[in-house]
């Protein structure tokens, strides 16, 4: 029997915690009678370095039944960091782990398909969303649109996944492999390889508080997501500045058949404008190749991606 492990990164998620975790022992527990998953399985909560009660939440839920467990980081490292910091924790305990977020806006019900599935001999099963009726449109035009240009860039993720997923023991003992500072798990995690497999849910409405996603925090997932996976962005420039020379070999062929032929130049504003549009792109170009050494600079660190300030369990 499969010894399930679900791990929930919490980020100031007091308003929804004692509601969700309710929900998921239930569903562990049917889970459990049904024969799926032996006794032994566990939900454990990351607290990420919350600063309200969550934590304080955590421990209780942890007093009153040792179903649940609760990793403590340190301080605020961010959702994929927490999140890694759950898996990488988790790998030797559990058969098969299922990330979720702790609003579970992702259909638990799909848990039964996702084991078995895994007990069929996949070791990753991708939480695959259906529709995107409950979002905005500004949300469904960005995400869809997102995943288009990921794919564009050659980074290979699974069309509308987020970090809902099974991943067995063998693919987490691969994906800790993986050393790298900057995360974007639903882009690392096919790397892996393996048989893998999707499961479709309904995403549903958060169950209470606010999004712990504003649109900064998107922002800079998205940005994370091309630069980490895909060095297309370099590649486009190095076209571009090529194209660019080209034109203005072009150009400068056609202001001196212009000169010789006598006609009057008056050149100012292609001046004006060819040194703006040059200056212009050439500090994007070194703004983009800075992000990168950036990301060297912070890869060589090999700093922890978290540290683990208190562990639950039994
Ligand atoms: N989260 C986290 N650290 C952060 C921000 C978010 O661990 O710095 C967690 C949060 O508690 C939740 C998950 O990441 O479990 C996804 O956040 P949320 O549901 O707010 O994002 P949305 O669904 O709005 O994109
Ligand atoms: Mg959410």
């Amino acid at each position: 029997m499969t010894k399930l492990y679900i791990a929930v990164p919490c980020y100031n998620e007091e308003e929804v915690l004692p509601d969700s975790a309710v929900k998921l022992r239930e569903k562990l527990i049917s889970m459990m009678d049904g024969g799926l998953i032996s006794r032994d399985s566990r939900i454990v909560f990351i607290d990420d370095g919350s600063s309200d009660n969550t934590w304080q939440l955590i421990t209780e839920l942890h007093q009153v039944d040792r179903i649940f467990s609760g990793i403590k980081l340190s301080r605020n490292r961010g959702h994929q960091n927490a999140l890694m910091c759950g898996l990488m924790t988790l790998k030797d305990e559990a058969d098969a782990v299922i990330s979720i977020d702790a609003d579970l806006q992702d259909d638990i019900e799909v848990f039964d398909e996702m084991v078995k599935r895994y007990e069929d001999g996949c070791d990753v099963v991708y939480g695959v969303r259906a529709k995107r009726e409950t979002d905005t449109f500004f949300k469904r035009f960005t995400a869809e649109g997102y995943y288009k240009v990921l794919d564009k860039m050659g980074a290979k993720v699974i069309f509308n996944h987020a970090d809902f997923r099974l991943m067995s023991r063998r693919a987490l003992e691969a994906f800790s492999e993986f050393s790298e500072t900057n995360l974007f798990l639903r882009g690392l995690v096919p790397m892996v390889g393996f048989k893998s497999d999707i499961v479709t849910y309904e995403r549903s409405e958060r169950l209470a508080g606010e999004s712990k996603y504003p649109l900064k925090k998107m922002l800079a997932l998205a940005w994370e997501g091309i630069t980490s996976l895909s060095t297309k962005p370099i590649k486009l420039i190095t076209r571009l500045g090529m194209i660019i020379f080209l034109v203005s070999i072009i150009m400068l062929i056609y202001t001196l058949i212009r000169f010789f032929t006598g006609a009057t130049q008056t050149g100012w504003a292609s001046l004006a404008v060819s040194i703006w549009a040059i200056g212009g792109l050439q500090m994007m170009a070194i703004g983009i190749i800075g992000e990168y050494i950036g990301k060297i600079y912070l890869e060589s660190k090999r700093r922890p991606r978290y540290i683990v300030e208190e562990y639950l369990h039994d």
